[in-house]
């Protein structure tokens, strides 16, 4: 491995990865009109020409169509190596909105280069996956290094629950072969100094709650102390599922153990970082944090079941807000789940205590479901352990970090179901001030080609572990 040439991802990617940074391709559920503006074919074309230009022998390189579904970037590697498996490299290229203003001199879709981070929507999350997989390939076989049949998938609907997935892994299937190992490089990272394995994820279950009492609104001085107020009937039934005082998820079917092992890789990560967590965060001066230490808090974040009110509607803006008993609340309510909680079962739950016995027989419509289970990482085969400490090691000149994620990766259980034999590793340049899904996403280049670099390691041990 000592000889390979490395990639140089400044010289090779960034032009290309910087104009996809520009393009607002964002995600269906974030752009309705996604296919009349066209901004998920142009940066498809745009990864599809970059890809062509690589010197990759044995290479096809195609788009997958289906029918009324987002577009997926396929490309094909033969292996130069013995044996029959596949690996899978997995990246997405549609984007978050851009939540918001970013800061002085930050735009979502300007990509502005300082020192070595790159700030634009999508680049971190997940518009460098293509090149840093390509790249490595490309390295593999101009060392002359054996590799297997590699696959790379780039899809275009992860930000939506990546609802077109599963349809491409059917329509693929024969395709993609005996598959054997699948690269995630969707995750998250605690630092830029390793690699960071990820060995959970969180699952997700979100639903719009209407709660409506009137036909419309009424002057709240003839209305109020006769009917009922949705927004109070709203937080009762808030109260079935969230302890108000402690933000505790009180739905059993929302809660679950967490690994002994996973409690010592937290108390590992606390004992070398300290409270990383919390640090990282722009907390209010003078805000308490929940979780009574660093360790606690690290698992709070990637096991213990949370709920965010992400949406309200039917409350006007306070400069409008009239004295009217108003006719109806709606809420979003967004649960992060436990990675081994099963998510259609949760949702059964939530739905059955939203719905019963509602107060003041209020009337309750739940729609707008999107859920996915969370993932918990199966152990490591021997060669693939070895292969991630030799590859951090190699690229960062350090061992690699295990953690859980707070964040979900809907396909990751799917997937999991779907080839159980199959070793993951889910990684990621996703670390400190990253902002994946808030203003002011950064791509740190450093850590790109670290990751980078890592993924040369662990197909070069991939082929030679067959
Ligand atoms: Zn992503």
């Amino acid at each position: 491995m000592a000889s390979i040439t490395l990639p140089d991802f400044e010289r090779d990617a960034l032009e290309s990865l910087t104009t996809y940074a520009a393009i607002p391709c964002l995600s269906p559920m974030y752009d309705s009109q996604w296919v009349e503006h066209g901004h998920i074919e142009s940066a498809i074309e745009l990864l599809r020409a970059w890809v062509l230009a690589r010197s990759i022998a044995n290479m096809d390189v195609r788009v997958e169509r289906l029918e009324g579904r987002t577009p997926l970037l396929l490309v094909t590697v033969d292996a130069t190596a013995p044996g029959d498996g596949t690996a899978v490299l997995y990246g997405h290229l549609d984007k978050q909105p851009p939540l918001g203003d970013w800061s002085e001199g930050l735009a979502p879709f300007t990509p502005v280069r300082r020192g070595d981070r790159v700030f634009a929507r999508g680049i971190a999350d997940d518009g460098y996956a293509t090149f840093s997989s390509l790249l490595a390939i490309e390295a593999l076989q101009a060392a002359g290094l054996p590799h297997s049949r590699c696959v790379v998938l780039i899809e275009a609907s992860e930000e939506s629950g990546s609802p077109d997935l599963d349809a491409y892994l059917d329509h693929l299937r024969d395709h993609l072969g005996r598959v054997e190992l699948m690269i995630c490089l969707d995750s998250g990272a605690l630092t830029y100094d390793r690699l960071w394995v990820t060995t959970s994820l969180r699952g997700v279950l979100n639903v719009e709650v209407n709660i409506r009492v009137l036909a419309q609104g009424q002057h709240s001085g003839s209305a109020s102390g006769v009917v009922p107020s949705s927004f109070r009937i709203l937080r009762q039934l808030l109260d079935r599922v969230e302890d108000a005082a402690t933000g505790e998820v009180l739905v059993p079917e929302l809660r679950a153990a967490i690994p002994p092992e996973q409690v010592i890789a937290a108390k590992a990560v606390a004992a070398e970082f300290g409270d990383i967590i919390a640090r990282e965060l722009p907390t209010v001066e003078g805000v308490e944090l929940m979780g009574a230490s660093a360790e606690e808090r690290i698992l709070r974040r990637t096991w213990y079941p949370t709920l965010s009110i992400v949406g309200m509607g039917d409350v006007p803006e306070p400069a409008i807000a009239g004295n009217v008993l108003r006719a109806a609340t709606t809420a979003v309510l967004s649960f992060r789940l436990p990675p081994s909680v099963d998510a259609e079962v949760a949702r059964v739950a939530v739905e059955r205590i939203l719905t019963s016995h509602v107060p003041s027989s209020a009337l309750v419509t739940l729609s707008n479901w999107n859920f996915g289970s969370g993932w918990v990482a199966e152990p490591l085969a021997p060669w693939l352990a070895t292969a991630l400490d030799q590859a951090s090691t190699l690229a960062f000149g350090r061992g690699p970090g295990f953690t859980g994620e707070g964040g979900s990766i809907p396909f990751l259980a799917s997937l999991a179901k779907r080839y159980p034999s199959v070793q993951f590793v889910a990684t990621g340049v996703l670390g400190p001030q990253s902002n994946a899904h808030g203003i002011d996403e950064m791509l740190d280049l450093t850590m790109a080609v670290g990751v980078t670099n890592a993924v040369i390691t662990v197909l070069g041990a991939y082929a030679s572990s067959s």
